[in-house]
């Protein structure tokens, strides 16, 4: 495979009119061309009088002599994740949000079958519960916009949002595409998923894991963990009236926000934990055509609407940021 990048394109192309483009552009024979794919979509804004789309893409071709000045895809493996033979023990995930799904996901991927406890609702039940909160205000504390199956971004943008580059951010794209999300999502500089195409991706791998053997317990709270020489033996769980307790030597916690009652249980465990640091959040909101006519000035081409990322770092180490910036909506700005 050769890779071309930083293809500066000045006019909305579909796919097809793309490689056209590209392979006059590079002299390239279309006829070579056995397989081929996007990289990188994204859109170049600095200079307003100079806006245009910039692309990376790969293609495999026959008769690679012809084309020895383009430079070879270096390829990047994801790092595999191992999980220790647990010797079948269950083992018990908490919460089902991003990082209780794909804890999940990567255990039953190594063979086990996990048991994942969630206070909420599975996700389809849950948009009703958050359809009749939007319509009527009456809450469900458990399964809300914050709580249940999904988490806490499941009724928001669905931006793909992260600060960190990790090889395993591809995993979670690739995880994605392969239970439902658009291919687009690998190679768009900000992609982004929507609640609609995100409650389907959820649905389909909750039901991958339990094909699998795994299980989940939904509007189920944990709310004590037995602990005996220091290895946890069990954890408690609470179901609307009743409680039962579940025997496991493995729990992960992925409580996510919120979850003060679940860290004050642990806290009088005498179980060590380590503080991390948090960000605090404001909502700003702006006219979209101001942010529109700040990034692309007058350009003619057709742009989605325009988003923006600001950050700002004090000496002392503290610092501000803008986080999830929703085009035509909203800005999520962290201090
Ligand atoms: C309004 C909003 C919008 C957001 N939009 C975006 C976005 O567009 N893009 C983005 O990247 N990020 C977004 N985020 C941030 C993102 O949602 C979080 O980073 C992410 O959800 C954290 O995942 P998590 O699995 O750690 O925790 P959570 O998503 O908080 O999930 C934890 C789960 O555990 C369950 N739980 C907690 N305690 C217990 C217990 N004792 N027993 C059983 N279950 C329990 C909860 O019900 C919950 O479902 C948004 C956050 C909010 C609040």
């Amino acid at each position: 495979m050769i890779r071309i990048s930083n293809i500066k394109i000045y006019e909305d192309l579909d796919n097809d009119n793309l490689i056209d483009v590209v392979t006059k552009k590079f002299k390239i024979d279309k006829n070579d061309i056995l397989e081929w794919h996007i990289v990188k979509k994204s859109i170049d804004a600095r200079k307003k009088d100079n806006v245009h789309y910039n692309y990376s893409i790969d293609l495999k071709l026959k008769n690679e002599n012809k084309y020895k000045k383009f430079d070879k895809v270096k390829e990047t493996s994801i790092p595999s994740i191992k999980v220790n033979n647990l010797n079948n023990k269950e083992v018990v995930v908490v919460g089902s949000g991003p990082s209780g799904i794909f804890a999940a996901l990567t255990l039953t991927q190594n063979g086990l079958c996990p048991i994942v406890i969630e206070q909420g609702s599975p996700v389809e039940e849950r948009e009703k519960q958050v359809e009749l909160f939007r319509k009527t205000g009456e809450l469900n504390i458990l399964s809300n916009v914050q709580f249940g199956e999904g988490g806490a971004g499941t009724f928001s943008d669905g931006k793909l949002t992260t600060g960190i580059h990790s090889p395993f951010c591809k995993k979670v794209l690739e995880e994605f595409v392969n239970f439902g999300a658009p291919e687009e999502i690998l190679y768009l500089a900000k992609p982004h998923i929507g609640t609609d195409k995100l409650i389907k991706i959820i649905k389909n791998i909750r039901e991958y894991i339990i094909s699998k053997g795994g299980k989940f317990l939904f509007n189920t709270k944990v709310i004590d963990f037995n602990i005996n020489d220091k290895k946890i033996s069990s954890v408690i769980c609470k179901n609307r009236n009743s409680t039962s307790e579940i025997n496991t030597s493995h729990v992960i916690l992925a409580i996510g926000h919120s979850s003060r009652d679940t860290f004050q249980k642990l806290y009088e465990k005498g179980i060590n934990m380590e503080k991390k640091n948090f960000s605090v959040g404001v909502r700003i909101e702006h006219l979209q055509e101001e942010i529109n006519k700040a990034q692309y000035g007058d350009s003619k081409l057709n742009l989605p609407s325009a988003d923006y990322k600001l950050s700002y770092h004090l000496p002392n180490g503290r610092s501000c940021y803008t986080f999830c910036m929703c085009p035509g909506r909203s800005c999520y700005c962290f201090f």
